[in-house]
């Protein structure tokens, strides 16, 4: 009897590692800790080149991204919360005119703004959207209260606006968020579209600052809590009340404490249709792969498969960084436990 036990038990054990190979890609990846508490990033993915960049931009934009960063670290630094970290680094990206949200988003058909935003807790799978909306000056924080405040996960308009003024949010009108420059680029996009150039003309990298800007963060704490947002004013000639992936959970924003939390930028359509955030999530959960091998398969093929484009920017509970996109460029910035900061725009 015992005999016939122990070769069931080989003949078992065979198999396993038989199969293993086939079915699960596990990632050599260890389980060492990388950073304690960790902090990435970005402010839109695109065509984004160096030889159409003066020096006094970039440097603004690296000003930028450096003080946005510096908050979150901060927060990290004295032990304050993920959450507390993603919300203040997207605030000082949202005031900017720089970036597309709040301040600077990029103008809808009507020459209206209306902004998405979204921010999951990893720790709770909790999580709260705004999509939208015209007149709440900083999105993220409506997300927050919603996530935190609301027994709903995702409000949408009018509603979204109602429920901010509720909690005594800072609300401003349309005029605030308003700039120039994305004025010129509805006006280029409705040039082309009107030369029938494009059947689909809101999203069109070649026009200047038709797209780029969308904003996104990511953190572990020193509690090993990861959270993620992502605030944006969507795209160029968005129309009929469009939403993106931004204030989509799973799509544009993803956090679990087992796996990752991921912030996503590009083409939105496409970010929806492959799930973007909650895929790499997936992939470590269920497939065993390493952050940078999940962000790879999503971003390097599924999207590009689908005809997207875009990047994300993600941590994983071991505090390891990954910023991946499969555009020209992606503003994006980093800091690890030890204050080494990193920051980015073109493809290195
Ligand atoms: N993903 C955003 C949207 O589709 C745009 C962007 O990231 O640039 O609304």
């Amino acid at each position: 009897m015992k005999k016939l036990l122990l070769i069931s038990c080989l003949f078992t054990l065979l198999l396993t590692c038989k199969n293993t190979p086939d079915t699960v890609e596990k990632s050599t990846a260890t389980e060492t800790t990388v950073n304690d508490f960790a902090i990435v990033i970005h402010g839109g993915a695109g065509t984004i080149l160096k030889k159409n960049m003066s020096d006094e931009k970039e440097a603004q934009y690296k000003a930028k991204l450096e003080e946005a960063i510096k908050v979150g670290y901060d927060i990290l630094k004295q032990g304050g919360s993920s959450l507390d970290a993603v919300e203040k680094t997207i605030n000082v990206l949202e005031d900017s005119p720089l970036f597309n949200a709040g301040k600077g988003a990029v103008f809808t058909n009507e020459e209206t703004i209306e902004l998405d935003a979204s921010i999951m807790d990893g720790k709770s799978l909790n999580a709260g959207a705004s999509a939208g909306t015209k007149t709440v000056k900083n999105p993220i924080n409506l997300a927050r209260k919603i996530m935190e405040v609301s027994p709903h996960v995702m409000m949408a308009g009018h509603g979204a606006e109602t429920y901010a003024k509720e909690q005594g949010l800072e609300l401003v009108n349309q005029d605030y968020f308003k700039t120039e420059n994305r004025l010129n680029s509805l006006k280029r996009v409705k040039e082309r579209e009107a030369n029938k150039e494009k059947t689909i003309a809101f999203y069109d990298d070649t026009i200047k600052d038709s797209k780029f800007g969308t904003v996104g963060c990511v953190a572990l704490d020193k509690s090993g809590n990861l959270a993620a947002g992502t605030s944006t004013g969507g795209m160029t000639n968005k129309r009929f009340g469009r939403v993106g992936d931004v204030p989509i959970i799973g799509a544009g924003t993803y956090a679990n404490n087992a796996t990752c939390a991921v912030s996503g930028t590009g083409w939105g359509e496409f970010f929806i249709r492959a799930t973007v955030a909650h895929d790499i999530s997936a992939l470590m959960e269920y497939k065993g792969l390493s952050l940078q091998e999940a962000a790879n398969e999503v971003i390097q093929k599924k999207v590009p498969n689908l005809g997207g484009n875009g990047g994300i920017i993600a941590v994983d509970k071991n505090g390891d960084m990954v910023m991946d996109f499969n555009t020209a460029g992606m503003y994006r910035a980093s800091m690890n436990d030890k204050g080494e900061l990193y920051i980015g725009i073109y493809k290195e």
